[in-house]
C-alpha cells in the first residue's frame, strides 16, 4: 500500500506564517523519511525563506532503494509488454500536464526561475514523456545474416536499476530526459534531485504511482551529492549512472562508478560559443540573443556565453546587444512579466559577482551589469544583473571557465578559421550557435565547432526528437531522441544452430 503524500509547499506559504512542511522521499512505493532521521532545509531564493524540511538521505538509504528497484524489476514490471509500459508513461505525460500549475509554481519558488520558463518546463517534461510512451515499443533488435547455418538475432534489454543524478538549473525538465528513456527501456530508477531543488521530483514520484507504475519502479532519494549522490555511483547493484552536473563531479563519479563497470553517461558543463559573421542579421542576433545566455539566470549548460564576432561589426554588435541587455525584464518570478528571476541561491551570486570581478582584473570592460539590481522591491532575492564584458581575450578565465550566470564575454575575431579555432579554444564542447546568412560558411563552421549541438540562426536546438550531449570534457552519451533510449538497453546476441 502506498502512503498518503505529506503536504506539498504552496505558492505564496513563504509570505505567510504558513508551517514549514517535511517532505518524506518515495522509495519501494511508500514516502520514508531517511533512514537516520535527518532533513535538511529547502530555501527559495526569492526571498530566503525556508519553503520545505527534507530528508537529508544517505548510502543506508540508497541501500533502501536499490532493494526496492531491483525487487520492482524482477517482479510484475519485469512482465510489463513494451506496449503497457508506454501506455503508463502516456498517462503520467498526462498527470504531469494535469499538474502543470502546481508543479510550475513549485519549481519557480525553489528554483526563482521566471513562472512563464517553469510552465514551459513542465509542459517539456511531459513532452519528453509523450515522446517516450510512442517509443516504447518501437524498441527492437535485429536479425542478422551471419556465415554458419543458424539463426542470429539481437535482443534489446534494459540494464537493470539505473541511477539518476540531476542538477538544480533546470530541475524537473532534466529528470525527464532520463526517466523517461530509462522507463520505456524497461529499467528500474532512483532519482536523486539536487539538494537546492529537490521538490517536483518528490512530486512526480507520486504521480507515476498514480499513473499506475509499480511501487519501486520509479524511487526518489534526497540528499547531499557526497553522500547519497556518491552511494548511487559506487552501488554495485546499480548498472548504470546518468549524470548531469558539473564536470568536476562526473571525473568524480566515473571514478566511482568503476567498481562494478557501471555504464555511464555524463551531461557536463558548458562555455558555448554564439559566433557572429558581418554578414548575419545583426538587428536579429541582437534581439534574440540576450536570452540564449541571460535565460534562467544564466544558469544554463548552453548558454552562450561567449560572442565571437567579426571585428568589423563588433561595435556594432556590442552596442546593440547591450541595449537589447537592457530591456530584459529581471524581477518576481512570479510575476508573468518577468524574464529574469534570481540565482538559485545566494552563494550561486557570489561566486558569479566573483567571476565579474576576476574578468576586471583581467582587463574586461563592463558594457553593461556587473552588478546586484538596485531597486528595493528585489533587496530581498538572489537578483542579479545581466551582464556583458568586452575587451576580453580568449585566455583569459573569464573566457574559459564556466560561469554559470548572466554573464556573457565578447571577443573579435578577422577571418572564418579564427572564428572556428576559437569557438574551439575551450576544454568544453556542449552547445553555440552561429549567425550568418552565408549557408555555405554556416555548414563549414558548423561542421568545424567541435560540440554536440550548434543552432544556425537562432538560440537552440534541444527537442525532445533530437540528440543532445558533449564533446570533449561537457560529457559523454546523448540524451533526448532514440540515442539516448539505447543507451538504457544493453544488446544481446542470440545464436541458434540450426544443423
Ligand atoms: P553538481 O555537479 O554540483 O551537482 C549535480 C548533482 O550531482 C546534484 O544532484 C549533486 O547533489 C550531485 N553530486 C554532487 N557531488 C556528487 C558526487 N560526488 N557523487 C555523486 N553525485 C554528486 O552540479 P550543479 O551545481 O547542481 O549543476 C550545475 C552544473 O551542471 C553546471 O556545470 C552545468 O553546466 C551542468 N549542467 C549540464 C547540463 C548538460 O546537459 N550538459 C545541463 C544542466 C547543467
Amino acid at each position: 500500500m502506498t502512503a498518503q503524500p505529506p503536504a506539498q509547499p504552496t505558492a505564496g506559504s513563504a509570505n505567510t506564517a504558513a508551517p514549514v512542511p517535511t517532505l518524506e522521499m518515495v522509495i519501494g512505493g511508500e514516502h520514508v523519511p531517511a533512514a537516520d532521521g535527518r532533513v535538511f532545509d529547502v530555501v527559495s531564493p526569492v526571498n530566503g525563506a525556508v519553503i520545505a524540511r527534507v530528508p537529508r538521505g544517505g548510502a543506508e538509504d540508497v541501500d533502501r532503494a536499490v532493494v526496492a528497484a531491483q525487487r520492482a524489476f524482477d517482479g510484475e514490471w519485469h512482465s510489463w509488454s513494451q506496449t503497457r509500459r508506454g501506455q503508463t508513461l502516456a498517462r503520467f505525460a498526462g498527470l504531469i500536464r494535469d499538474h502543470l500549475e502546481e508543479l510550475a509554481a513549485t519549481e519557480s519558488r525553489n528554483m526563482g526561475k521566471p513562472i512563464s520558463s517553469a510552465r514551459w518546463e513542465i509542459g517539456a517534461v511531459a513532452s519528453v514523456m509523450e515522446y517516450y510512451a510512442g517509443a516504447a515499443n518501437k524498441l527492437m533488435g535485429e536479425t542478422i545474416p551471419v556465415s554458419k547455418p543458424g539463426f542470429d538475432f539481437t535482443l534489446r534489454e534494459p540494464i537493470g536499476v539505473v541511477g539518476l543524478i540531476v542538477p538544480w538549473n533546470f530541475p524537473l525538465m532534466l529528470a525527464s530526459w532520463k526517466m523517461g528513456p530509462a522507463l520505456a527501456a524497461g529499467n528500474t530508477a532512483i532519482l536523486k534531485p539536487a539538494s537546492y531543488t529537490p521538490l517536483t521530483a518528490i512530486r512526480v514520484a507520486e504521480l507515476a504511482l498514480e499513473a499506475g507504475f509499480p511501487p519501486g519502479v520509479l524511487n526518489v532519494v534526497t540528499g547531499p551529492g557526497a553522500t547519497a549522490g556518491a552511494a548511487i555511483a559506487a552501488h554495485p547493484g546499480i548498472g548504470k549512472v546518468a549524470f548531469t552536473g558539473e564536470t568536476a563531479t562526473g571525473q568524480e563519479i566515473m571514478r566511482a562508478a568503476a567498481g562494478n563497470i557501471k555504464k555511464v553517461s555524463l551531461e557536463l558543463g558548458g562555455k558555448s560559443p554564439n559566433v557572429v559573421f558581418a554578414d548575419a542579421d545583426i538587428e536579429r542576433f541582437a534581439a534574440e540573443s540576450p536570452y540564449s545566455v541571460f535565460d534562467n539566470c544564466g544558469q544554463d549548460c548552453c548558454a552562450r556565453s561567449r560572442i565571437i564576432v567579426e571585428r568589423s561589426v563588433h561595435d556594432k554588435v556590442v552596442e546593440l546587444f547591450a541595449t537589447a541587455t537592457l530591456k530584459v525584464k529581471v524581477g518576481d518570478p512570479a510575476d508573468p512579466a518577468t524574464e529574469v528571476g534570481t540565482m538559485v541561491s545566494f552563494r550561486q551570486r557570489e561566486t558569479v559577482l566573483d567571476y565579474v570581478r576576476i574578468g576586471c582584473e583581467e582587463g574586461a570592460h563592463i558594457v553593461v551589469g556587473g552588478g546586484i539590481p538596485t531597486e528595493p522591491a528585489l533587496a530581498q532575492g538572489a537578483y542579479i544583473q545581466p551582464t556583458v564584458l568586452d575587451r576580453v581575450t580568449s585566455r583569459m578565465r573569464i573566457a574559459q571557465e564556466e560561469v554559470f550566470g548572466p554573464v556573457v564575454v565578447v571577443i573579435p575575431f578577422d577571418t572564418e578559421e579564427e572564428a572556428v579555432r576559437l569557438a574551439n579554444d575551450t576544454p568544453y564542447g556542449l552547445s553555440g550557435s552561429i549567425w550568418t546568412r552565408d549557408i555555405a560558411k554556416a555548414i563549414r563552421t558548423a561542421k568545424g565547432i567541435q560540440s554536440g549541438v550548434i543552432s544556425v540562426n537562432c538560440n537552440s536546438s534541444v527537442h525532445a526528437e533530437a540528440p543532445f550531449g558533449g564533446y570533449k570534457m561537457s560529457g559523454m552519451g546523448r540524451e533526448n531522441s532514440m540515442h539516448a533510449f539505447e543507451s538504457y538497453t544493453q544488446v544481446k546476441n542470440v545464436y541458434v544452430d540450426l544443423s
